[in-house]
């Protein structure tokens, strides 16, 4: 029998692990320095969850859910995107009682499921990370969060960055907005795309939003929905313009970006690359302010702001940028084993050295010493350690510092008990010898 993985899922082997733990734990410091705090929520949750949470007129809940139903009859789905199972969690958990700090600021990283046709940075299986900020309607909130972003993507050198900004207004605004977006696009129903067709009177500004050549041409003339906020919005948006420009971050304001969720108000932003290898323009980051959805989920009025990017597409990114990935875990030493005293004795060197923190590898496979040296050129050790019969019988071992290729004996009792001094001592040794 053969096995083979699932259609859109991937092996990360560990050429590409050393590359993901690198950028989780860069990303992860500066969420520290942000102050946000990790939240694990459950990879499947009850369907309805999504389809209220992400809107059911949206891509997701109508054509790419990954739903099945369990033994007991539940119908359940594989988390499309991370921000319903936080705001069910935060509503569940009571998160916004008084005994917590606000707002409460959680990131989340994981793999989320989309049943989609699979292709270059699009798996049925991928990963993402977010943030969700509860209960502050600050404009300070939207435009801190959105720095977060651009910083998260700036700390990987990436700065062909533009931030895109527009705000959807309340949604009483919006509804004023969607009766004229119906009428001025009600002209062209025959010419509109399928999806647009069936949008059109569920959700108009879904519309705007269409990848559909001769759509994105219809709707570059609609009415802005700038044109529609309410005082409260405006001002809100005033803000946060202002802010932006205070802190000198560049941003374009396109008033056609809606995006792709049905839950937000206010505040949207994406930030988009204009790397070729993801054609002229591509969002990399989404997310924007969804005041009414911890309510929408049964949990008390409370607003909100979050964004989410897919980890794939960022490190499709860096590879195509020749982004050079640090090696995380350079090698101290390597144990070169001659004959089978040897063998055990470098079990025993190899213990000494870790528990004094050295990164330490040895010889297994009992091959000849020149395989063996060739094996810690290659993994760059920093040291080789030679035992064989003759240097256990005398109670030492060869040292070779392989970038000055200088060998110098050294008692195993002293490496035992303290390594790091013996080879300070070994090299100021020499030093002094070569003056
Ligand atoms: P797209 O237009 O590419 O389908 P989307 O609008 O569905 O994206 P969101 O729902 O906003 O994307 O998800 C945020 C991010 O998650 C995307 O920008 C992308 O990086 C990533 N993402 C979404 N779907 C996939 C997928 N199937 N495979 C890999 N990454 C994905
Ligand atoms: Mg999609």
């Amino acid at each position: 029998m053969n096995y083979q993985k699932l259609k859109g899922t991937a092996d990360l082997l560990p050429n590409e692990t050393v590359k993901w733990q690198h950028i989780e734990e860069k990303a992860l410091n500066l969420l520290k320095k942000y102050r946000f705090e990790e939240i694990r929520t459950p990879l499947f949750e009850q369907l309805e969850l999504f389809a209220r949470g992400v809107g059911e007129t949206s891509d997701i809940v109508t054509k790419e859910m990954y739903d099945f139903f369990d033994k007991g009859n539940r119908h359940i789905a594989l988390r499309p995107e991370g921000t319903a199972g936080v705001v069910r969690s935060f509503v569940e958990n009571k998160l916004y009682g008084p005994e917590f700090q606000k707002p409460t600021k959680l990131f989340y990283i994981g793999p989320m499921f989309r049943y989609e046709r699979p292709q270059s940075g699009r798996q049925r299986q991928f990963h993402q990370l977010g943030v969700e900020v509860f209960g502050s309607k600050n404009p300070s909130t939207d435009v801190e969060t959105m720095l977060l972003a651009m910083d998260l993507f700036r700390q990987y050198g990436i700065d062909d960055l533009t931030l895109v900004i527009n705000s959807l207004g309340s949604s009483s605004s919006r509804q004023d907005y969607r009766t004229a977006l119906i009428d001025y696009l009600e002209p062209y129903f025959d010419q509109l795309s399928q999806d647009s067709k069936e949008r059109l009177y569920k959700n108009p500004l879904r519309v705007l939003d269409s990848k559909d050549r001769k759509d994105k041409e219809i709707v570059k003339d609609a009415p802005s929905i700038l044109d529609y906020l309410d005082d409260e919005s405006q001002k809100h948006f005033e803000m946060v313009k202002n802010m932006l420009e205070d802190l000198s971050i560049p941003y374009v304001i396109d008033t056609n970006m809606v995006r792709g969720l049905d839950y937000y108000n206010d505040t949207i932003f994406e930030i988009i690359t204009t790397n070729p290898k993801f054609g002229a323009n591509a969002t990399i980051c989404a997310g924007g302010r969804y005041d009414g959805l911890v309510e929408e989920v049964g949990g008390p009025e409370t607003s909100a702001f979050g964004f989410g990017f897919g980890l794939e597409r960022l490190i499709l990114l860096l590879d195509h940028m020749n982004y050079s990935f640090p090696d995380t875990n350079p090698l101290d030493a390597y144990i070169v084993t001659i004959g089978e005293k040897a063998n055990s004795e470098a079990n025993k060197l190899a213990f000494h050295l870790r528990q004094q923190g050295q990164s330490v590898e040895r010889e297994f496979m009992n091959r000849k010493p020149a395989k063996q040296f060739k094996t810690a050129d290659k993994m760059k050790a920093a040291y080789v350690f030679i035992l064989g019969d003759n240097e256990i019988e005398q109670g030492i071992v060869q040292v070779k510092n392989l970038q000055s290729g200088v060998q110098s004996e050294v008692a195993l009792s002293d490496v035992y008990s303290e390594f790091e001094r013996t080879i300070n001592k070994l090299e100021s040794d020499l030093k002094r010898e070569e003056e």
